[in-house]
């Protein structure tokens, strides 16, 4: 028997990839993946786990869980009139979103740097991918640039992520306008950190036709369980739905998110506390001599080291058990730059008092 090897039959430009690569964090201070570090009060998870024991396990979820989507609309104030999909992270959204839309040469377009997965997924599914540079300073949108590439490219998606990851800035109302006005297909505006900003877009989601609003639970405190949100016109939403595996949705996240926004007190209490221990955290960063730190309407800040430096910062962190991200060998507008993850209050202090240290 002869049979087809990898290096043959898996396509090539998959073959060039590498995995995405996630640090091993075992025993660290874990300020890498915009994680929220608090976990429940002890009464909230016993009543937690009281109710999972009600879930029959042998049983498929319910693949369009319509109290659990209520449960959402209500919390985020999703317009009656707005559709809503439901993904296993808002990163299966994006997968679903590429593959509706997927024919040759087509092209998908996003600022840069931004979230690595609008790239990535773009090379999974074998559209094309245009990075337009944001601008220097201040990480806005590059306006001219952005329309030149729109008009030249016809992408036949647009993905604002804002606030941006990982720039933490949000992209000015008016910019994004012209650009959903501008664009010759579909645009998503990705609100995964809308938790910690001073506005959305959400409330004028049908104000057009081709914006779409993505949003995830992953960043406000319930990362493990997976969840994120896609919400706009039905017409868009009811052809990328098809594509959604039927049950996509596990019934032990159905079932704890719906408990989760039942006490969605503790969860927005901590996010507010993020906010505050940012912006604490921005002046503990702008104290220290050679460190330029950018605002931020997210729960991480990123920050520029002196030139050369951040590989360095980075690795005598990761020794003294503190685990941020280093962005410094993307170069270009990233060049020094690492982001570091709101932690608690004594996290953060731990990775002040280190990285003073070490500069
Ligand atoms: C983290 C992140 C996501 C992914 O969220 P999941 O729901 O956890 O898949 C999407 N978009 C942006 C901009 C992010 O930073």
């Amino acid at each position: 028997m002869s049979f087809r090897r990898p290096q043959e039959l898996i396509r090539p430009e998959i073959r060039a990839l590498s995995a995405y690569h996630v640090a091993n964090a075992d025993g660290m201070i874990k300020l890498d993946a915009m994680e929220n570090p608090y976990g429940w009060p002890e009464a909230l998870r016993t009543a937690w786990l009281d109710r999972l024991r009600g879930f029959a396990l042998n049983r498929y979820p319910d693949p369009s869980p319509s109290a659990l989507k209520r449960c959402l609309r209500e919390f985020m104030a999703i317009p009656d009139s707005a559709d809503l999909i439901l993904g296993n992270g808002s990163d299966e959204l994006i997968l679903l979103i590429m593959l509706a839309l997927l024919a040759p040469g087509r092209t998908v377009l996003a600022p840069e740097p931004s979230f690595v997965m609008y790239r990535m997924v773009a090379a999974f599914t074998g559209l094309n991918f245009v990075g337009v540079p944001l601008r220097e300073g201040d990480f806005s949108l590059d306006m001219d640039a952005m329309l030149e590439a729109m008009g030249r490219c016809q992408p036949a998606v647009v993905f604002l992520a804002s606030p941006n990851n990982p720039t933490g800035n949000r992209f000015g109302d008016r910019d994004i306008d012209q650009l959903i006005k501008s664009a010759p297909g579909l645009v998503v505006v990705d609100e995964a950190y809308f938790a910690f900003a001073e506005d959305n877009l959400l409330h004028r989601v049908l104000d057009y036709e081709n914006l779409l609003i993505m949003r995830t639970l992953s960043k406000m405190g319930l990362a493990g369980l997976r969840l994120g949100l896609l919400i706009g016109d039905r017409g868009w939403l009811n052809e990328i739905d098809k594509l959604r595996l039927p049950y996509n949705i596990n019934i032990l996240t159905q079932a704890s998110v719906e408990f989760a926004l039942h006490h969605q007190s503790v969860l927005c209490q901590q996010c507010q506390h993020i906010r505050s221990d940012r912006d604490a955290l921005l002046t503990g960063l702008q104290a220290l001599p050679g460190i330029t730190v950018f605002p931020s309407e997210a729960n991480f800040l990123l920050f520029r080291a002196p030139p050369g430096q951040a590989p360095r910062l980075f690795t005598s962190l990761k020794e003294a058990g503190i685990l941020i991200k280093d962005l410094s060998g993307a170069g270009g507008l990233l060049r020094d730059c690492l982001r570091v993850t709101v932690g608690t209050a004594e996290e953060n202090h731990a990775f002040l008092a280190t990285l003073a240290a070490t500069l």
